[in-house]
């Protein structure tokens, strides 16, 4: 790997605490896999609780030297922070497809979009705006203003190495907060990257720690019961989160959550087809179906359901499974052997409720954790499919007969991240925008996510708010002062 790197250097092993490139005690480490290859690229420090009790202590002590810089002092250093990630996007990407698997393309897309968020909230840091309220009184000034909670918590994925941290992180710098970054243990080597760019580009000792551990449990423990730590946000299960929250319910900490999702990809009989199974496969396939906005669960109404199944199916066909790190790859390998398992176990309940394969529904040739992208007919809402995040290249039709049904079902789940559906009658498409209980909804389009839009879900898909002008709220407090003249 060192080797495809115009800066090896950026291959960082030890973790980045208060400053400082450690190792853990003893010189503990773990195996970092590159999923395609199932070769070890990387020995990571393995740091323990304590370890991370003392990142925390950094940034506790280097917060209030950052919040007292100016917004535009804190967006100087963000703006090179981004610039430096579009400059080594390439070395970015290369480490992020080796750890991850998902196409060297669609790696630099991601590096490039978490890239965005820092541009973005390195902007808005300069508009950190309070209020003025006219006073209830003739003697009294009211005003707000906004501070930063103080030190911030993040616990991420492996799916999106790079934007998970960029989207939490960026927002939490530009409002003068300092940062502990707990990466997903399978790919901890795109949060290093970022931290070592970040040095660079002068973001102050102990204002950004990136926290390697395979204790993920112990560091929830500690930023959760640490008081020094103010705010924790996260991504991943509605399970973890769930136990993250009653964790964090003791010092009543201030939490954003970025939890599960199941979303309903709809086709209306009036769609533009060609749109709607180029959308479909976006929404689906990207980062192999392992993205927590990918559509779930498809739905296509009568009268175009035969159409619709027959152009995905070739759509489907034509996608090129491979390493990631090869050129022409369409679809890398999962993540690990676990996720193989999960969506075989989902076909295959499929199949034994009387799913129909259209194409896929085997093993790749290539073997490991490679999977043949999967079309499946005649889904039912009895499926586990229909029910639980599949999280991988398997996309189930349902079949449905008129709108007040599609939506009923649309929103017969625990979820609400994302929906997308696709409709041409203007008044059908306002009301289901409206219908749907989705945080986010794409119409006419599989692809929603932007740095200048708010990403966030509802019900247990979670709360709180990444990206546009409301992702700095959640790292920022209220206050509000009565002056008496
Ligand atoms: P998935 O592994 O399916 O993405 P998880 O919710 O299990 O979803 O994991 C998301 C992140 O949360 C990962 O970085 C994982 O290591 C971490 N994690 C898992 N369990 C805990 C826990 N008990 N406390 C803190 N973090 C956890």
């Amino acid at each position: 790997l060192p080797s495809r790197l115009k800066r090896p250097d950026l291959l960082c092993e030890r973790a980045f605490l208060g400053g400082e490139w450690v190792e853990a005690e003893r010189g503990r480490t773990f195996e970092v896999i590159n999923p395609a290859r199932g070769d070890v690229i990387a020995r990571v420090a393995d740091l323990s609780r304590a370890d991370v009790a003392r990142a925390i202590d950094a940034a506790h002590a280097a917060q209030k030297g950052w919040a007292a810089k100016s917004g535009k002092e804190r967006a100087r250093v963000l703006r090179r922070w981004f610039d430096l990630m579009v400059e080594h996007a390439d070395d970015l990407a290369t480490i992020l497809t080796a750890e991850q698997g998902k196409p060297l393309a669609e790696a630099r897309g991601e590096v490039l979009y978490g890239a965005s968020y820092i541009e973005w909230f390195g902007e808005e840091a300069k508009r950190l705006y309070g209020e003025t309220i006219p006073g209830h009184l003739p003697d009294k000034r009211l005003t707000v203003i906004r501070q930063p909670v103080g030190v911030a918590a993040s616990i991420t994925p492996w799916n999106f190495p790079n934007a998970m941290i960029a989207r939490k992180v960026a927002p939490a710098l530009a409002a003068g907060c300092a940062f502990v970054a707990r990466p997903a243990a399978q790919t901890p080597l795109s949060a290093l990257a970022m931290a070592k760019l970040a040095e660079e580009a002068g973001v102050p000792k102990g204002v950004l720690s990136v926290v390697t551990s395979t204790d993920a449990s112990g560091v929830g423990l500690e930023f959760c019961e640490n008081p020094k730590v103010r705010k924790l946000s996260f991504t991943g299960s509605t399970e973890t989160g769930r136990l993250l929250l009653r964790q964090a319910a003791d010092q009543i900490k201030k939490c954003s959550m970025e939890l599960g999702g199941n979303a309903p990809f709809i086709v209306f009989d009036d769609a533009d087809l060609d749109a709607a199974v180029q959308g479909a496969i976006l929404s689906k396939f990207r980062n192999n179906g392992q993205t927590c906005v990918c559509a779930n669960r498809i739905y296509v109404q009568a009268g175009v359901y035969d159409e619709f199944a027959r152009r995905l199916t070739a759509a489907v066909e034509k996608l090129r499974v491979g390493d990631g790190l090869e050129p022409g790859t369409d679809l890398g390998p999962l993540i690990e052997d676990r996720a193989v398992e999960k969506v075989c176990g989902f076909v295959a309940d499929a199949l034994e409720k009387g799913g129909r394969v259209l194409t896929g529904g085997d093993p790749h040739p290539l073997g490991g954790r490679f999977l043949r992208p999967t079309v499946l007919a005649d889904a039912t809402p009895q499926m586990r499919v229909a029910r639980e995040e599949t999280f991988g290249p398997f996309a189930p039709l349902f079949r449905f007969a008129d709108e007040a049904e599609v939506i009923a079902q649309a929103n017969d789940t625990i979820f609400g991240l994302a929906a997308y559906f696709y409709a041409r009658d203007l008044s059908r498409v306002i009301r289901v925008q409206e219908a749907l209980e989705y945080g986010m909804v794409g119409v006419n389009t599989g692809l929603i996510s932007t740095e200048v839009a708010p990403f966030g879900g509802v019900k247990q898909s979670g709360f709180g708010r990444e990206g546009s002008r409301h992702g700095i709220e959640d790292y920022t407090e209220m206050k509000y002062i009565c002056t008496q003249i």
